[in-house]
């Protein structure tokens, strides 16, 4: 199967100026060519033409932090009395509602009971439609540690390694560390350090030697600079980084994975159930405080030349559900003082360097999955225009 999409202002996730008129020849499920509609190659010239024009084409977006099996409108604890059977049902919609808003790639940073190796098995056999997928397994926690009821519990570096490979045995990607407290854990303090230097540097040890990434959920201070003295390659959240925790991420070359409206809920576009209610009334002055800090922690970050992904946290507390999660992130980052195309960047390239999979995807180019996006507005003039999906390619085929 072999197609040109021609006619649209094409942005290729590079963050360069669009390409007006532009032309994106497909062969099976990845990208032959691009460039312009009047320089279109002879084989192209003989591929089916879908005429695109008046629209706007830009890479699938990819989600560099996720929880797909969770709902994102229910606490983890009511999720966790439910059937896996209900979980499994709910996660294939959450999978196919993703993908229909232009999400072509995930990075899921904390699954339940491995469902999400099962999905991704569905997905790649084309039994269910979903995103590509990286995954982490079970999040490790320390014992009692942020979402210890969801997670592997470990202490001392030799549990944590076991933890680890444990992850690595069943399928994981990367693995994934709680370095501090967390808001979505009752009672917590995110300021807290919750691993040593010592534990953090043998579960790196193990998963590099595997190939593997490893990402820790950071909120305080103290817990980030531990993780950069442990060797981990992405810090989650971020939320109190400080100019001493800066560079030293700008020395090891470790990535910044943002996650703004997990912290701050678009409380007015759905609905909000009572459990919702309760958990943002509950939430409120930490809501606030979080949204003022990031805004700090984001002016720093690129004032250090910090390498920035970005992903929702959607599924992971109760006021994060699978809605335009992304966009939203998105149109988070601009409010936040970036263009609209770094943003894109950010969301498409930067996020699939953070996947380490930028070989295969995040820019329309030769030889990349033919991972589209195809909008009826221009996205550049208003970020929201993100959610004027006309169409959405996944390898090639239209979802
Ligand atoms: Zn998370």
């Amino acid at each position: 199967m072999a197609f040109v999409l021609t006619g649209a202002t094409l942005i290729d996730g590079n963050g360069g100026a669009p390409l007006n008129n532009a032309a994106v020849y497909v062969e099976g499920e990845r990208i032959a060519w691009v460039g312009s509609a009047s320089d279109l190659p002879p084989a192209a010239q003989n591929a089916e033409q879908v005429d695109v024009s008046g629209k706007w084409l830009m890479p699938g977006i990819i989600d560099a932090h996720i929880h797909i099996c969770y709902n994102g409108s229910e606490s983890t604890f009511a999720l966790l009395e439910k059937p896996r059977d209900d979980l499994v049902l709910e996660a294939v919609d959450i999978c196919e509602r993703t993908l229909a808003q232009g999400v072509t790639t995930i990075r899921d940073v904390g699954g339940e009971q491995y469902i999400e190796m099962s999905l991704r098995k569905a997905i790649d056999r084309g039994f269910i439609r979903g995103p590509r997928m990286k995954l982490s397994g079970r999040v490790i926690s320390m014992t009692g540690g942020h979402a210890h009821f969801i997670a592997r519990e470990a202490d001392g570096p030799d549990e944590m390694r076991k933890a680890a490979r444990e992850q690595i045995k069943a399928g994981a990607d990367l693995v994934k560390l709680m370095a501090t407290g967390g808001s979505a854990t009752p009672g917590q303090d995110i300021h807290a350090s919750q691993l040593t230097v010592e534990e953090i540097a043998a579960v790196t040890e193990v998963a590099h030697m595997m190939g593997r990434h490893v990402a820790a959920h950071c909120h305080g201070t103290g817990g980030i600079r531990n993780c950069m003295l442990g060797g981990v390659d992405t810090i989650e959240h971020g939320t109190y980084l400080d100019e001493e925790t800066a560079d030293m991420m700008v020395e090891n070359g470790a990535q910044l994975v943002l996650t703004l409206g997990a912290g701050n809920p678009d409380l007015e576009s759905y609905p909000l159930s009572p459990v919702q209610q309760a958990d943002a009334k509950r939430r409120k002055p930490m809501i606030e405080q979080g949204v003022k800090q990031i805004r700090k922690t984001i002016a720093l970050a690129r004032a250090k030349g910090i390498f920035l992904g970005i992903g929702t946290d959607a599924g992971g507390n109760p006021l994060a559900p699978h809605q335009f999660a992304m966009a939203r992130e998105l149109e988070l980052l601009v409010e936040n003082d970036l263009t609209a195309m770094e943003a894109i960047t950010i969301g498409t390239r930067n996020n699939a360097k953070v996947l380490r999979w930028d070989d295969e995807i995040g820019t329309v180019e030769a030889g990349k999955y033919a991972d589209l996006l195809l909008l009826d507005a221009d996205p550049l003039v208003d970020i929201r225009n993100l959610r004027e999906i006309a169409a959405v390619y996944k390898g090639g085929e239209k979802v």
